[in-house]
C-alpha cells in the first residue's frame, strides 16, 4: 500500500513532536507500506518568518516572500529525515525543486499543475521513507512559489492523486471535523464522514482543518482524506464522496465572522441596476456572498449584501467612484454582523429544514437580517454579539450534539 501522510506545523512543533510523527510513521513502513510524508514548517515558523520580512522591507516582493518562506518546510523535512535516519530508519527529504512541482506563477497564492513522481518513486522502490515539503512549488521562471497559508493539505493531495496512493491521511491538532466548533459548542460531536462538498462549507465558514483547495482537489481526482489527530489514536473523519445510506440530513453549524454587511439604499427601481452594481465590484475580484433586495417603492429600491471585512474599504470606494452610474441616496455599513449556517447533503431534498432553523433563532430571540439557501446549506446573517447563542441554539434544535 502507498500511504501519503501529511502533519501540519503544531504536529512537528518541536523535537519531541518530531520523534512522535517518526514513530508513527515508522509504523506503516515497518508494516511493509510505501510512505510519502508531507510536512508544514515547525510550529509558528510561517508567522515568524512573514514577522522577518515585514522588519526588512514591509513592502518585499511576493518572490522574495516566496523564497524566505519555503525555508520553513524545509528545515522541517530534513529534521524528519533526520530523525528517522536515527531510528535507522533510510528516509529522505525532497523540496519542491528536487521532485518538480510545477505551478502556475503566482508568488504566495500558486496552484499546483504538475508533479513529477520520478523521483519520489525510485526512492520509495528503494525502501526509503520521503519526506516532501508542503505548500511550495516551482514556477516557469525557476523561481519558488508558495501555495497559500494553509497549503500543505493541497500538496498531499495533490501527491496522493499523482501517485495513485492508496490513502492520504492528513494529520493536525485536532481529532477531526466536528458538527460544530468544539470552542463555541461544547458538546459538538465528531463526525465520522463527511462529503467534499459539505467540507468545502464548512471550511470555508470557518471550520479551518483542511485548505479548502485540498478539498476541491480530493474531489477531483476522487482521493479519500481521512483527518485525524497526530497526537492520539482515535478515529478520525473520513472526506469522501458518498456518505452511508443512513446518512445525517445535517453534518454540522459552521460560523463566519468575517463579513460585514454593506447596504445601497435608494436605488433607481429599474432593470439593470443589479447588474451594474455588482459588475462593478465583481470586476475588483471581489467576492459578493448575501444579497438581499427589497422591493421597490416610489421608483427606488435598496440592495445589501455581505462580503469580507477587509473589502469593505475597496467596496465603498467603488461605490463612491461609480454614484453618478448607480444613483443612489446612501450607503450603510454594519461590520458587527455573523453569518451562520446549517450544512448538509439532506438539506434541499428535505423540507422543514429552515424553518427548524429558524425556529432555534427565534427561541433566542435573535433577529434574522439575510437569509439565503444553496444545495447543501442555509445561511443566515445575524448580529456578531448573539454569533456563539446561535451556534449552540441551532446545533441542539438539530440533535448534532452527543
Ligand atoms: N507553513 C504554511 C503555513 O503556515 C503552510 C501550511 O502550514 O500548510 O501556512
Ligand atoms: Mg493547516
Amino acid at each position: 500500500m502507498l500511504i501519503v501522510k501529511k502533519f501540519g506545523g503544531s504536529s512537528v512543533a518541536d523535537k519531541e513532536r518530531i520523534y512522535n510523527v517518526a514513530r508513527r510513521v515508522s509504523e506503516d513502513y515497518y508494516a511493509g507500506h510505501d510512505v510519502v510524508v508531507v510536512l508544514s514548517a515547525m510550529g509558528k515558523t510561517t508567522d515568524g518568518l512573514l514577522q522577518q520580512a515585514r522588519e526588512i522591507n514591509p513592502r518585499a516582493s511576493k518572490r522574495e516572500l516566496d523564497m524566505l518562506l519555503t525555508c520553513g518546510e524545509q528545515m522541517s523535512v530534513s529534521l524528519m529525515a533526520m530523525a528517522l535516519g536515527g531510528m535507522g530508519i533510510p528516509a529522505i527529504s525532497l523540496n519542491a525543486w528536487q521532485v518538480s512541482m510545477q505551478t502556475s506563477s503566482a508568488y504566495g497564492n500558486a496552484r499546483l499543475k504538475n508533479i513529477d513522481t520520478d523521483r519520489i518513486q525510485k526512492e520509495l522502490e528503494s525502501r526509503k521513507i520521503v519526506v516532501v515539503t508542503g505548500f511550495q512549488g516551482i514556477n516557469k521562471f525557476e523561481d519558488y512559489t508558495t501555495l497559500g497559508r494553509g497549503g500543505s493539505d493541497t500538496t498531499a493531495v495533490a501527491l496522493a492523486a499523482a501517485l495513485h496512493a492508496d490513502a492520504c491521511e492528513i494529520y493536525t491538532d485536532v481529532e477531526g471535523v466536528y458538527t460544530a466548533d468544539p470552542r463555541i459548542v461544547p458538546n459538538a460531536r465528531k463526525l465520522k464522514e463527511i462529503t467534499y462538498d459539505e467540507m468545502l462549507e464548512m471550511a470555508s465558514l470557518g471550520a479551518k482543518v483542511l485548505h479548502n483547495r485540498s478539498v476541491e482537489l480530493a474531489k477531483k481526482y476522487g482521493v479519500q482524506l481521512v483527518v485525524r489527530s497526530s497526537l492520539t489514536n482515535a478515529e478520525g473523519t473520513v472526506v469522501k464522496e458518498v456518505v452511508k445510506m443512513e446518512k445525517m440530513l445535517v453534518s454540522g453549524v459552521a460560523v463566519d465572522k468575517n463579513v460585514a454587511r454593506i447596504a445601497v439604499l435608494g436605488l433607481r427601481d429599474i432593470p439593470g441596476m443589479a447588474f451594474r452594481l455588482f459588475n462593478f465590484i465583481s470586476q475588483k475580484k471581489i467576492n459578493v456572498d448575501l444579497i438581499l433586495q427589497s422591493i421597490g417603492r416610489e421608483g427606488t429600491k435598496d440592495i445589501s449584501f455581505t462580503v469580507a471585512k477587509e473589502n469593505v474599504d475597496e467596496v465603498l470606494h467603488i461605490l463612491q467612484m461609480n454614484s453618478d452610474s448607480l444613483g443612489f441616496t446612501s450607503v450603510d455599513v454594519s461590520d458587527d454582523v455573523a453569518k451562520i449556517s446549517l450544512v448538509g447533503a439532506g438539506i434541499m431534498s428535505n423540507s422543514g429544514m429552515a424553518s427548524r432553523m429558524f425556529e432555534a433563532l427565534y427561541d433566542e430571540g435573535i433577529n434574522i437580517r439575510m437569509i439565503s439557501t444553496s444545495e447543501i446549506k442555509i445561511s443566515v446573517l445575524i448580529d456578531e454579539r448573539y454569533a456563539d447563542r446561535a451556534m449552540i441554539s441551532i446545533h441542539d434544535k438539530f440533535g448534532l450534539g452527543e
